[in-house]
């Protein structure tokens, strides 16, 4: 049977390939493959909101029901930072090796190293109706980085599941305990396995 298509509102290919990843049963596209580039502006406050605007725009101008994902690292000892700020956490959107150097440098001497990543998904289609999970996963941030798997904070974070860092993981083994597949899950509970 053919696979139905499924339309993720990201720029970021780690994150596509994860959903991909996890969403076996979709033909996961970019909202690019599909003729959307626009960078749209990460303006909310929360991972919930600025998955909302993501997937809101991509509906609109695709005329398709779009998933989004927004997601970030929170760690206990800074009130939850880098959260919502995570990829731009050193000044550069997207510098993984800058704001993992960053990360540490915060962290330095600190003996509570607790953290957890965040994802929120959302569902929105072009006739306004809108689907929000969310999920997470938990674990520290070690004080080297272990591995190069993964992407963003990866090498940086120890699994509590795994026991090991996400940047030494498989990712079959990463996708099975991360925040992006818990969310997901949570999603597919919502809706049922068709978009
Ligand atoms: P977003 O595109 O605003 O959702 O940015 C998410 C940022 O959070 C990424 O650039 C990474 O820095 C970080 N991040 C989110 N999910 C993960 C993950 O699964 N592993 C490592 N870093 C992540």
């Amino acid at each position: 049977m053919q696979k139905q298509r499924l339309v993720v509102a990201t720029g970021n290919a780690h994150k596509l390939q994860e959903i991909a990843q996890i969403f076996t049963q979709f033909e996961v596209v970019s909202q690019k493959q599909m003729g959307f580039c626009e960078d749209v502006e990460e303006t909310g406050k929360t991972f919930a909101e600025n998955a909302l605007i993501k997937a809101r725009a991509a509906a609109k101008a695709l005329n398709s029901p779009v998933l989004a994902d927004d997601s970030g690292l929170c760690v206990d000892a800074l009130d939850g930072a880098p959260g919502v700020y995570s990829a731009r956490y050193s000044g550069a959107h997207g510098n993984d090796a800058a704001n993992r150097a960053k990360l540490l440098q915060a962290l330095q001497g600190e003996k509570n190293r607790n953290a957890h990543f965040s994802c929120a998904v959302a569902l929105v289609y072009p006739n306004g109706k809108e689907y929000v999970a969310e999920g997470n996963t938990y674990g520290e941030i070690l004080t080297d980085e272990s591995g190069d798997g993964g992407f963003g904070y990866d090498p940086l974070f120890f699994s509590s599941d795994l026991q090991k860092s996400f940047g030494t993981a498989t990712p079959e083994e990463k996708n099975g305990v991360s925040h992006r597949y818990r969310a997901l899950q949570a999603l597919l509970a919502m809706i049922g396995e068709r978009v």
